[in-house]
């Protein structure tokens, strides 16, 4: 036996169909490779394992014969992986029947919603703007108005493309489904490959007469104010999602529109993820005698009282005075550099001054 699929699923060659798909969702979910630390190689390896030992009947003969069998063709052919990889990512389209598999209940959870759209909704295309905003709106978060032209739904047939008066009629191609299927049959079993019905593009129902506004299209160009909350403490580059704000799609759903935040140059601040740097210049005296200054914060002045005696170079961090944490609690910290400005010129008297300081310390 070539290869151990109870090993590489990690179950006992007793165990029940419930255990082996549990086994298999558990490392699915580890080890899928368009996940962070996933591991293509490992993936395919316990799909392998899963497919044979899934089944009782192909678990059987792999009791039986190994896995040599399977691999050379003793189980309706090699695995093939693209179609596989299409049915665990979800695309639109298509529907696997892998026996008593059911990918949508196991990826289902692994990509979240994306399986949650049904097989053949069209999406309108994504949208991308960049927008520019200042480090005190970092702090604040804000929300701000962007003007965008794109595909909107038809306010008049309200995307359906039909003169409003008149309605709508059953689709004659797909019968009102709104779908063509094609039976094709691939690896595990029958591969089902359904696609959008493209006379009514998916409604099921033909407009009686095209709307006269959007001549039968159900969309019309149009600029649009989107208002877009900017949440506190994005980073530069950073891009939101707006879901549904994207373009409109006649019998379908609207694409995304993601903004990309980008930060302006501040004239004081430096940022580092969440902290702030600054320098802060200081006579040498103030440093030698110690003193009380005000220093410019991201929510205002706030004064620092310097001890004597702080050399130049010193950071001095205070705590919970720099930018929020996006979509965490708590701020940053902002550390702020001491600089030490020298007199260039000195007068008669300061000159008589510090050569006695000098022969003093
Ligand atoms: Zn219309
Ligand atoms: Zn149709």
């Amino acid at each position: 036996m070539s290869k151990d699929y109870y090993k590489i699923l990690g179950v006992l060659k007793n165990a029940s169909q419930e255990e082996i798909k549990r086994a298999f969702r558990r490392l699915a979910h580890q080890y899928h490779p368009d996940k962070a630390g996933g591991d293509e190689q490992k993936f395919k390896e316990i799909n392998e394992a899963y497919q044979v030992l899934g089944n009782e009947e192909k678990r059987q003969r792999y009791n039986q014969f190994g896995a040599d069998f399977a691999q050379q063709g003793g189980f309706g052919g090699g695995t093939n992986w693209e179609d596989f990889m299409r049915a665990a990512r979800g695309s639109d389209g298509f529907n696997f029947n892998f026996g008593d598999l059911d990918l949508g209940d196991i990826f289902g959870d692994i990509f979240g919603g994306r399986r949650g759209r049904t097989a053949g909704t069209r999406k309108g295309n994504d949208i991308s703007v960049d927008i520019e905003i200042s480090l005190e709106e970092v702090f604040s978060g804000i929300s701000r108005n962007v003007e965008i032209n794109k595909n909107n739904l038809c306010s008049i047939c309200r995307g359906d493309g039909a003169e409003p008066s008149l309605g709508t009629k059953v689709c004659d191609k797909c019968k009102g489904s709104g779908k063509i299927r094609e039976h094709r049959r691939i690896l595990f079993g029958t591969f089902i490959q359904e696609s959008v019905c493209d006379k009514c593009g998916g409604a099921g129902k033909i407009p009686e007469k095209n709307c006269l506004h959007c001549k039968g299209t159900g969309i019309i160009k149009s600029r649009d104010s989107i208002a877009l909350n900017i949440p506190a403490g994005i980073e530069d580059g950073g891009a939101l999602q707006f879901s549904g704000e994207g373009e409109a799609i006649k019998n379908g759903v609207a694409g995304d529109l993601y903004v990309v935040v980008h930060i302006k140059p501040h004239k004081i601040f430096q940022r580092k993820n969440a902290d702030l740097y600054c320098d802060l210049t200081l006579k040498f005296t103030q440093l030698a005698l110690g003193c009380g200054v005000e220093i410019p914060a991201i929510d205002g002045n706030l004064k620092l009282n310097m001890s004597a005696g702080t050399e130049a170079g010193e950071m001095i961090q205070l705590k919970g005075k720099g930018l929020p944490n996006f979509q965490r609690y708590g701020r940053g910290d902002m550390y702020v550099k001491i600089k030490v400005k020298m007199p260039k010129k000195l007068s008669k008297n300061a000159k008589k001054l510090l050569e006695e300081l000098d022969k003093e310390i």
